[in-house]
């Protein structure tokens, strides 16, 4: 890690009441040929993790409703042992995901908190678009079971695939279908504190949350002795108290205030205060929540970031908690050690390629194995002028590339 400067500077600060952008800014420029201080910017690709170190990045922070600037929930954890996790994969946060230009194949372990289209919602563009782009093998998904098994994950991954039916079977007959599968692990949403996942000196627990109807869940992630708390939507509970407490990061919800749900989202008054109170968290809630459980750094998210809603949401939290916090947005990433938590924003181009990974792609099906989905009907309509006008090209590309 190259963070000596800023992360000196914020070593153990991490600013008071910090629910701020970090801007670039500090440091001296020695020479008119040199390089530039630290710009309190991360460029994805470009820094080592620490073994003992892990890297947490805000890909969506939003709300159902889609807006440019705000993908809905999902945040990356990449650890020094090479390993990544998605947790939630809500509406638009692919656009963010893919901007880090990681290979597909490092993207293959994805948590859900539960099944609100905002922390499920792009696992199609994961699935497809990772399948286009370089991921060689399936996809696998954890997830809580519901009251019933039509409301757990096992059942909507199962159906997914389904309603998916006719881009897979496209797909399927000229890719390999290995890494169109989905591989489900379902777990007790009523479990306290269980272990979901251990590979790797990873450890993964899950925790019952309060939200809209039985199944949702929170995460805890431990790695190198650092404790990383992942707050799926819930009205403040028991067992986050009792098991984030002292946790070195703890993301949990807080969501618009009252009057900003009626204001700005055109809630009535009763509404707003039964979404804004009962199966979310309010800012006064989640100051107390994170004034009882004393994290190291804790971040609140899933509202729409601006002016105005930051305001009214840290007045609220500032009631009840005055430690360390980020209010986040999309493209904020913290570093986190055993010595220091540094927050920065995220310098990512809009125009993203896919990277390759080091895994070679799987062989595609041999001609002839799968009936072909496109049938001789629609075949006979191919327009036999634009296939002579691009004749040349295709057959000076064949030639290039030995192809038949
Ligand atoms: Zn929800
Ligand atoms: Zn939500």
């Amino acid at each position: 890690m190259r963070l000596s400067v800023i992360t000196a500077f914020l070593a153990g600060t991490v600013l008071p009441i910090a629910a701020m952008i970090l801007m670039g800014a500090g440091g001296t420029v020695k020479s008119p040929t040199g390089t530039a201080p630290d710009r309190y910017a991360y460029y994805p690709g470009t820094e080592d993790l620490d073994k003992d170190e892990i890297r947490l990045i805000a890909c969506g922070t939003g709300l159902p409703a889609a807006r440019r600037d705000q993908a809905a929930t999902c945040f990356l954890a990449e650890l020094g042992n090479g390993d990544k996790f998605l947790f939630d994969v809500g509406t638009g946060s692919m656009a963010n995901v893919a901007a880090l230009m990681i290979p597909y194949d490092f993207l293959d372990k994805v948590f859900l908190t539960h099944l609100h289209t905002d922390h499920w919602g792009d696992l199609a563009t994961l699935w497809a678009g990772g399948w286009t782009a370089g991921r060689t093998k399936p996809l696998r998904v954890w997830g809580p079971k519901g009251a019933t098994p039509d409301m757990g994950t096992a059942y909507a991954i199962e159906n997914f695939l389904k309603a998916y039916n006719w881009d897979a079977t496209t797909r399927n007959f000229v890719l390999s279908a290995e890494p169109g599968k989905i591989s489900v692990t379902e777990f007790d949403y009523k479990a306290v504190n269980a272990v979901v996942y251990e590979e790797n000196g990873v450890t993964i627990r899950s925790l019952p949350a309060i939200h809209a109807g039985d199944g949702p869940v929170s995460f805890i992630l431990e790695y190198a002795g650092l404790k990383v708390v992942i707050g799926g939507d819930t009205f403040p509970n028991k067992w986050y108290i009792e098991h984030a407490a002292n946790a070195d990061l703890a993301i949990h919800e807080t969501f618009l205030t009252p009057p900003d749900l009626v204001r700005l989202y055109g809630q009535s008054p009763g509404q707003a205060i039964a979404v804004g109170t009962q199966i979310h968290t309010s800012p006064q809630a989640f100051g107390k929540v994170m004034s009882k459980i004393k994290p190291r750094h804790a971040v609140g998210y899933h509202f729409f970031n601006e002016q105005a809603t930051h305001d009214n949401i840290l007045r609220g939290v500032l009631q009840t908690y005055t430690g360390p916090l980020s209010l986040a947005v999309d493209n904020m990433v913290w570093n986190i050690t055993k010595e220091k938590i540094t927050e920065r924003m995220i310098v990512s181009p809009d125009q993203a390629w896919a990277v390759n990974g080091p895994n070679k792609p799987p062989k595609p099906p041999a001609r002839g194995s799968l009936p072909d989905p496109i049938s001789d009907f629609i075949k006979a309509g191919r327009w036999q002028p634009a296939e002579q006008a691009q004749a040349p090209m295709v057959n000076e590309f064949k030639k290039e590339h030995g192809l038949p």
